[in-house]
C-alpha cells in the first residue's frame, strides 16, 4: 500500500475538532473527498465540520453526508486542525478559509494536483493518484477504517468522476485496485456513473448544441465559446468541464478549451477556462501560468475580462504549448 505522510497520521490522531474544506466549483472528487474525509474522521470519533464555498449541486445532493456541508458564513474560528482536500492552492477554497480568522490553526493538505503549491503545514500531495479519493482509500486503510458503506460510495464517486469512469490516461492498475476495494465494500458503480457522468439537463444539451455549431479550430487547438446569454439557456449550469472533455475527442485536436463568460463577485466580467489535452500533451503548466492549475490532461483557470479579451490572451499560449509537445 502507498506511502502516507506520517505527520498527517499523527495530526489526525492528536487533534479532535477538525474542519474539512474543498474547492470552489466542486466536482465529484471535491465532494467525494470532503465527505469521505468526514466519514473517516467520524469513524475515528472526531468532531468534524465540513464546509464548502458553493451550495451543493443537484447531482451530489444524494451523496451520504452532503446535507451536513455548511456554508462559509457558518464556519467558526476555533478548530484544532483544518484539512484542505483536492485543492491545489489556498485561494481555491474561496471564503470558507479566512486568513485572519484561521491564522495559527495547523493546515493539512491532501491533494493530487501536480500544480499544488504546498501551502499547508503538512502536505500530502500525490500527482500519481488519479483522484484525491484514491489517496483517501490509502489513508482509510492506514487508519484501519473499513472501506464500506457511505465512505466507499463517496470515495468511488471521486475516482469515477476524475477518471471519467476509468478512461483517462492516469487510470493505472492502482486506481482500478482502489476502486475494486470500494466496490467490494458495497459501492455501486452503475448508480454512481449514472448520477454523475451519464446524465445532464436538457438545458445543458441545448447549450452544447448552440456552441457546437460554432466550434473553432486552429493549429491543433479546438475551442468553444459560451456567452452569458447562452449560459442562461442552460440555467447557469454549463457543464463546461464535460464539454471540454467532449471536444478533445475530435481526431484533429491535441488540446481543447471551453471559455465560459460569467460575472465575478465584484460584478465584473470574467471567463472560466477549461482545458483538456490528448495523452502526450500537457495543459497543466499553461493553466498554472495563467493563475489556475490542474493536471497534465485537464486543467483550468478564471481570468478577468470579456470573452474576446481572454481568448486573445489564452489561445496563443495554448497553440504555443501544443506546438512544443507536437514537435517532441
Ligand atoms: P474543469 O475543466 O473540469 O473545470 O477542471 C479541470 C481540472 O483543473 C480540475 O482538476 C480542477 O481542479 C482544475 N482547475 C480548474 N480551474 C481551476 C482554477 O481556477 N484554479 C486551479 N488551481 N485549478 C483549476
Ligand atoms: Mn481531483
Amino acid at each position: 500500500m502507498s506511502m502516507i505522510e506520517p505527520s498527517l497520521i499523527q495530526a489526525i490522531h492528536t487533534h479532535n475538532h477538525i474542519l474539512c474544506i474543498s474547492h470552489v466549483n466542486p466536482d465529484g472528487d471535491a465532494y467525494g473527498s470532503l465527505l469521505g474525509m468526514g466519514w473517516i474522521l467520524h469513524h475515528l470519533g472526531k468532531q468534524v465540520v465540513l464546509a464548502m464555498h458553493d451550495q451543493t449541486s443537484k447531482e451530489f445532493q444524494l451523496l451520504p453526508g452532503a446535507h451536513q456541508i455548511i456554508a462559509p458564513n457558518a464556519v467558526a474560528d476555533h478548530y484544532d486542525l483544518i484539512v484542505f482536500l483536492d485543492a491545489s492552492s489556498r485561494d481555491r477554497v474561496g471564503s470558507v478559509y479566512q486568513e485572519n480568522r484561521h491564522q495559527g490553526i495547523p493546515v493539512a493538505v491532501i491533494d493530487h494536483h501536480v500544480t499544488n503549491t504546498y501551502f499547508g503545514d503538512i502536505n500530502w500531495v500525490r500527482p500519481d493518484c488519479a483522484a484525491t479519493c484514491q489517496m483517501l482509500v490509502y489513508l482509510a486503510d492506514a487508519l484501519q477504517v473499513p472501506l464500506t458503506g457511505a465512505l466507499a460510495e463517496c470515495l468511488l464517486t471521486g475516482i469515477v468522476t476524475d477518471t471519467l469512469c476509468f478512461r483517462t490516461s492516469n487510470t493505472t492498475a492502482e486506481v482500478l485496485e482502489a476502486a475494486m476495494h470500494l466496490i467490494r465494500g458495497g459501492a455501486d458503480l452503475a448508480t454512481i456513473t449514472q448520477r454523475t457522468l451519464n446524465q445532464r439537463s436538457l438545458g445543458v444539451l441545448k447549450l452544447w448544441g448552440m456552441v457546437l455549431s460554432e466550434l473553432h479550430f486552429e493549429e491543433g487547438v479546438i475551442w468553444a465559446l459560451i456567452s452569458r446569454e447562452q449560459l442562461k439557456t442552460a440555467g447557469d449550469l454549463s457543464g463546461d468541464g464535460q464539454l471540454s472533455s467532449m471536444l478533445i475527442t475530435a481526431l484533429e485536436a491535441d488540446i481543447s478549451a471551453t471559455f465560459t463568460e460569467k460575472i465575478d463577485e465584484k460584478g465584473l466580467s470574467a471567463v472560466e477556462c477549461s482545458f483538456r489535452a490528448k495523452p502526450g500533451f500537457n495543459v497543466a503548466t499553461v493553466a498554472l501560468e495563467l493563475g489556475g492549475g490542474g493536471h497534465p490532461a485537464a486543467s483550468g483557470c478564471t481570468l478577468p475580462g470579456t470573452l474576446a479579451e481572454v481568448t486573445t490572451k489564452v489561445l496563443p499560449a495554448l497553440k504555443q504549448v501544443r506546438a512544443i509537445y507536437a514537435n517532441q
